[in-house]
């Protein structure tokens, strides 16, 4: 089967390249006038006779024709040819000693001679410069035609489509290499039989899905399972980025969907992959810089390429997002990306099983208990767990062991966390004991409360910009609902630190500015969004996820609640820390 499209010979595009064969080009062009001009010319060179000896020839009837050029000049032939000094021609030119003497013209007559009028000098300089253009557009089209004939074309290929085809002898990744994700493999499945054998399902008639999106949050494994869905079936892979369709120029990514759709036919059947298909599928006329041209006219060509194909002919279109609300709708509708798979954060399970699949390639000492690094790690994707395991074998390889342990595992997410150890910044003794301090109040209040999660590790070794100290608690299981105590628990653990500086110093430090930052944005969701407080009761106040969008777009938040409402938020914000 032709997988493969034969490869082109490379050929490296260079202006200077270009300008040499251009001057040789006009250098060609212009020789070859001279020389047409001179032959043209050399048949009979014209002869420079006078006034005087013009109008002789005139009265004996020898002048056949003469061309005035603008009315200083004549060139023409005579009858019968005339010799000056030792040259003979029946050419000849003269100029004339009175411009547009009318006498010339009658007398002209009536020797019966023909007549022309010119404006042109016939300089051969005159000839050149005339011909330049046409010279300098033969010489570039015959450039273009030899580079796109030498199948090099790269100056000119903007509207090629950049895919990668991935098939045959590239490594293969498989669904084992996929780990966790279980839902959104099981929906893969069925296009990957549909990939093996078309016929089977169109045979009774039946409409396969043209598109699939895949969804979810960064790094959670949706290009990946795009190659491992070709890889399972063994079909040749196109993958393109959306942002590869966004160009300079108006036009190019509308031709380079048209030209990525016609790959993927030409190889069916097989996987068309759009890889952030956000970067051109976000809904038209919007947007906060305006409607853009270019984009609208990719994304429509896109959606006409959709239409133009019946996907009983095998071709399968993926794409992947992590915005998936900012898509036209256009595309989400049936006959497009019909349907969708999530691919969400993997739970503890999911990121055991990730670990267990990166860590295949790295030796692991026995005492090694990936599920307590699940476990530590909630709300992580499969691209941090796999930061985590090289992190750890690179940790373990620099302190020269031979196998990586647990220790390093546990100090690969500590700096994939809260960044690198910050060996140079050194506490004073004095400095050390506040932090230990503070660490401690948040342990000891995170013991002591009923629904904190337990204290697993405590550190005061400064890592990243500001963190000075940290307290590790394990979460027991992944949370998706919290109740009102557990909240109120958490902002106690966060004022631990502070309350235990008060203990001890009798004042407080700086150190306590981000506890106090989390601890505040955590009572404010309460009374704000939750609709915890008594005095304000079950109502929410302000937008929920877009609002948050835009507050990091600078733009002005509309606020949507009374100047009253705003004041009693403040009020009850400050009395459930107030209470704790
Ligand atoms: P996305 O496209 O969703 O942003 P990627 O597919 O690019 O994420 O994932 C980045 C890397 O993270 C992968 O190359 C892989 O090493 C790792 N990874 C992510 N999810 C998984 C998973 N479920 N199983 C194994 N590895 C994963
Ligand atoms: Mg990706
Ligand atoms: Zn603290």
């Amino acid at each position: 089967m032709p997988d493969r499209p034969p490869t082109p010979p490379k050929r490296e595009f260079s202006w200077s390249a270009v300008l040499k064969k251009l001057v040789f080009w006009v250098l060609l062009a212009a020789v070859t006038l001279v020389f047409l001009h001179l032959s043209s010319a050399g048949q009979e060179k014209a002869l420079e006779v006078t006034y005087t000896a013009f109008d002789q020839q005139l009265a004996q009837g020898n002048v056949s024709e003469v061309t005035v050029e603008e009315g200083k000049r004549l060139t023409g032939r005579f009858k019968q040819p005339v010799r000056v000094k030792d040259k003979e021609s029946t050419r000849f030119y003269t100029d004339l000693p009175f411009q547009n003497d009318p006498n010339d013209l009658e007398r002209l007559r009536a020797a019966n001679v023909i007549i022309r009028g010119s404006n042109s000098k016939g300089s051969i300089t005159l000839i050149l410069i005339q011909a330049l253009p046409y010279v300098l557009l033969f010489g570039i089209s015959m450039l273009i035609f030899r580079q796109m004939q030498a199948g090099g074309a790269k100056a000119f290929s903007f509207g090629k489509s950049k895919a990668k085809l991935l098939s045959g002898d590239t490594p293969k990744v498989t669904f084992a290499d996929v780990a966790g994700a279980d839902e959104a493999k099981a929906e893969l499945q069925e296009i990957i039989e549909f990939l093996r054998d078309p016929q089977r399902f169109t045979r009774l008639g039946g409409r396969l899905p043209k598109g699939v999106l895949l969804v979810g949050p960064p790094g959670t494994g949706k290009t990946l399972l795009a190659r491992a869905v070709a890889g399972e079936a063994g079909r040749p892979f196109f993958s393109m980025s959306g942002s590869d369709f966004v160009e300079m120029f108006v036009g190019v990514g509308a031709s380079r969907v048209r030209d990525l759709f016609e790959q993927g036919k030409a190889h069916a059947p097989c996987i068309i992959f759009i890889d952030e298909i956000d970067a051109v599928g976000r809904h038209r006329g919007a947007g906060l810089g305006g409607g853009h041209d270019e984009r609208e006219q990719t994304l429509n060509q896109l959606l006409v390429e959709m239409d133009g194909f019946d996907s009983s002919k095998g071709v399968i279109i993926m794409a992947a997002t992590n915005r998936p609300e900012v898509l036209d709708a256009a595309l989400l509708r049936a006959g497009r990306f019909d349907r969708q798979v999530v691919v969400d954060r993997p739970d503890v399970r999911g990121r055991a099983a990730i670990l267990q699949v990166h860590a295949r390639h790295v030796r692991l000492a026995p005492e090694v208990s990936l599920q307590v690094i699940a476990a530590r790690t909630p709300g992580f994707a499969g691209a941090d767990l796999a930061n985590i395991v090289n992190e750890a074998a690179l940790l373990a390889a620099r302190k020269g062991k031979d196998a990586v342990g647990q220790a390093d595992l546990e100090e690969a997410i500590d700096r994939v966390v809260a960044g690198l150890e910050r060996k140079s910044r050194v506490l004073s003794e004095t400095e050390r004991d506040i932090v230990a301090h503070h660490e401690m109040g948040h342990a000891l209040v995170a013991f002591n409360v009923a629904h904190a999660d337990p204290v697993h590790k405590i550190t005061i070794i400064p890592r990243g910009v500001a963190a000075l100290g940290m307290t590790y608690q394990l979460p027991t299981e992944d949370r998706f609902l919290l109740t009102r105590s557990e909240l109120e628990d958490r902002i106690a653990v966060l004022l631990g630190g502070r309350v235990a500086e008060e203990l001890v110093y009798g004042e407080v430090s700086t150190g306590a500015h981000n506890d106090l930052e989390r601890a505040t944005e955590m009572a404010r969701l309460m009374v704000m969004q939750y609709g915890m407080s008594e005095q304000l009761g079950p109502m929410t106040f302000g937008g929920g996820p877009q609002a948050m969008f835009l507050r990091g777009s600078g733009l002005p938040q509309e606020r949507e609640y009374s100047e009253e409402s705003a004041r009693r938020i403040d009020g009850e914000t400050r009395s459930i820390i107030d209470r704790i």
